[in-house]
C-alpha cells in the first residue's frame, strides 16, 4: 500500500448522526456507523489523520415523554439507553474516536458559546403559531405532511403549538447558501439529494424558530443565554454536537482548531434530517463567522422484508441479531451490500442469508482456505497495490461501489481456481507442470494480499486473518535470484 500517494495533508473529520435515545438502537442506527467507519478506516489507510465521532441526543422532548412513560427520571433513561448506544463501538468493530452526550458539561458550555456566537441580528422574538412534531422535532408547513395531514416520517399529525419563541433570519442567507451549495463549496452526495435541496432553497427559504418555551420542553436542555424562559430549539443545541465535542465552549481548543478550523469536514447522516444538515446548520454557522462543513452525505433508510421498521409492527430490527447471525464482520458485510447508494435497502433473512453464504462463506472464505492450503510453503512477492481505484468510489461516499469492484478480484480467482484446478498440477510430478503450479498458486496469494488490503476499512477482522495466514509466506526484500 502507498500511503504517499493518496495522503491527504488536511486532517480528517467525520461525524454521524447523534441519535434519539428514546428508544434501542436498530439496524438503520449500526448501518450509519458502520459505513462511517469505512470512510474513517479508508482516510486512516491513506495516511490521513482522522478523527471519528459518533454521540447521543438526550436534550429532546421525546426522552422526557419516554421516561415519564417508564416511570423514571429523565436522566436515569438517556444514562441507560446512551450506555447501549456506545456499545455499538465493540459490538460493530467501530473506530471511532470520541462519543459526545449532548447532556455534558462540555456540550452545555459548547452550545451556549455558539448561541452567542451567532450574529445578533440574526435572531429576534416572536409570537408563533405552527404545525409540530414531536417525532421530528420540527415545524411543518403544509407541504411538509402528507395528503391526510400526517408527517411522513411519524405517519401522524403534527400539533397545533402556540407561543412565543426566538427566532433564527434563516431568510438572509439564501443566496449565500445557494451559491455555496451549487458551487460544491458544500458538497451534498448523492448529487440528486444536492439538486433536491438546491430546489427547496429556491422555494423560499422561512426564518425558523430556535427556541420553546421551558414549559413546553419541561426544562429540560440548555437554556437560552440571557433569557431564563427559554430552551435552545433540540435541533440547535444538537447540530452544535459536531464542535462542542471539539471543546468548543473552551477559550482556546486545540482539537476544535484542528478538526473544524483546518480539516475536511465531513457530516454522514439519514436521508431525513438532510435539511438541517446542509441549510440550517451552516445558515448558523456563518451567522457566527465559523467554518460550515465540506461534505454533507445523506444515505438512504431500511425496510425489513419491504416495510418500514416500525415498533407497532413489531419488525424493529436490533443490529445484534445480525452479529448472532453473521459475525461481527458478515453483519457489516450485510449491511454495507444490503444499501444502495441512492434508494432504500430491504433486509430479509432469505436474503442476507444467501448474500452472506456466496459472498462471505463461499466466495471469499472458500478462496482463501484452498489457497492457504494449497500454498504449503510457496513464497510471494508482495504486490505493490494502487488504491486509486477505490478513492473516487470512497470520496463519493459509494460503498456498494467500492465492495462491487473488489468483489471482482474474488469472483476472477474463484474463476481461475476453477479452470487452472491446481490441485490436479500439484499431483503432476513433471518439472514444467510444478513451475506452472508454484506460479499460479504465488499469484493467488497475491490476490489474497490485494484482498486483505483493499478490505481492510470493511471488514476489518476478517483482513486481519488473511494477513496473518500470509505472513509466513511474504517475501517483503526483494533479491536478484540466483540459481
Ligand atoms: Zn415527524
Amino acid at each position: 500500500m502507498n500511503a504517499k500517494n493518496t495522503s491527504n495533508e488536511k486532517p480528517f473529520y467525520i461525524t454521524t448522526a447523534i441519535d434519539y435515545v428514546n428508544g434501542a438502537p436498530h439496524v438503520g442506527h449500526g448501518f450509519e456507523k458502520v459505513q462511517t467507519d469505512c470512510f474513517a478506516r479508508f482516510q486512516r489507510s491513506c495516511g490521513t489523520e482522522v478523527r471519528y465521532l459518533t454521540g447521543s441526543d438526550e436534550n429532546s422532548i421525546k426522552n422526557v415523554q419516554a421516561a415519564q412513560k417508564q416511570g423514571i427520571t429523565t436522566q436515569e433513561l438517556v444514562d441507560t439507553n446512551a450506555a447501549i448506544f456506545e456499545n455499538l463501538r465493540s459490538l460493530l468493530n467501530l473506530s471511532t474516536d470520541d462519543f459526545i452526550r449532548t447532556t455534558q458539561k462540555r456540550h452545555f458550555d459548547g452550545a451556549k458559546k455558539f448561541w452567542q456566537t451567532i450574529n445578533p441580528d440574526d435572531l429576534y422574538k416572536k409570537d408563533y403559531t405552527g404545525l409540530y412534531c414531536d417525532g421530528c422535532e420540527e415545524f411543518k408547513q403544509d407541504k411538509d405532511l402528507e395528503e391526510n395531514g400526517d408527517c411522513p416520517e411519524h405517519a401522524k399529525p403534527p400539533k397545533e403549538i402556540h407561543e412565543e419563541n426566538w427566532f433564527f433570519r434563516l431568510s438572509r442567507y439564501s443566496d449565500m447558501l445557494l451559491d455555496l451549495i451549487e458551487s460544491d463549496t458544500l458538497k451534498i452526495y448523492p448529487e440528486f439529494r444536492k439538486n433536491e435541496v438546491v430546489s427547496f432553497i429556491k422555494g423560499g427559504l422561512e426564518d425558523f424558530s430556535i427556541s420553546r418555551s421551558n414549559e413546553r420542553a419541561k426544562n429540560w436542555g440548555v437554556s437560552v443565554p440571557g433569557d431564563d424562559t427559554q430552551m435552545m430549539y433540540v435541533w440547535v443545541d444538537a447540530l452544535a454536537n459536531y464542535i462542542t465535542a471539539l471543546d468548543y465552549g473552551e477559550s482556546e481548543s486545540e482539537l476544535y482548531t484542528k478538526y473544524w478550523n483546518h480539516a475536511e469536514r465531513v457530516h454522514v447522516i439519514g436521508k431525513g434530517i438532510l435539511r438541517f444538515h446542509a441549510i440550517y446548520w451552516p445558515a448558523m454557522l456563518l451567522s457566527a463567522r465559523l467554518p460550515i462543513p465540506n461534505k454533507v452525505y445523506a444515505h438512504e433508510y431500511f425496510t425489513v422484508e419491504g416495510k418500514k421498521m416500525s415498533k407497532s409492527l413489531g419488525n424493529v430490527l436490533p443490529p445484534e441479531d445480525l452479529v448472532k447471525r453473521y459475525g461481527t464482520d458478515g453483519a457489516r458485510y450485510v449491511l454495507l451490500t444490503s444499501m444502495p447508494y441512492t434508494k432504500d435497502g430491504d433486509l430479509s433473512y432469505e436474503r442476507t442469508d444467501a448474500l452472506y453464504n456466496a459472498d462471505l462463506a463461499n466466495g471469499l472464505g472458500n478462496l482463501t482456505s484452498r489457497i492457504i492450503t494449497l500454498a504449503g510453503d510457496i513464497q510471494y512477492e508482495v504486490p505493490t497495490i494502487d488504491k486509486r481505484a477505490l478513492a473516487k468510489d470512497m470520496d463519493e461516499f459509494n460503498v456498494p461501489a467500492a465492495l462491487e469492484k473488489i468483489w471482482k478480484i474474488v469472483d476472477r480467482a474463484n474463476k481461475l481456481m476453477e479452470e487452472k484446478k491446481p490441485w490436479t498440477l500439484k499431483k503432476k510430478e513433471d518439472k514444467l507442470s510444478q513451475v506452472e503450479f508454484t506460479e499460479l498458486i504465488e499469484r493467488f496469494l497475491q490476490d489474497l494480499h490485494i484482498l486483505a488490503t483493499l478490505l481492510t476499512p470493511f471488514l476489518p477482522e476478517t483482513s486481519e486473518k488473511i494477513f496473518t495466514q500470509l505472513e509466513t509466506r511474504k517475501k517483503e526484500i526483494l533479491f536478484e535470484r540466483v540459481k
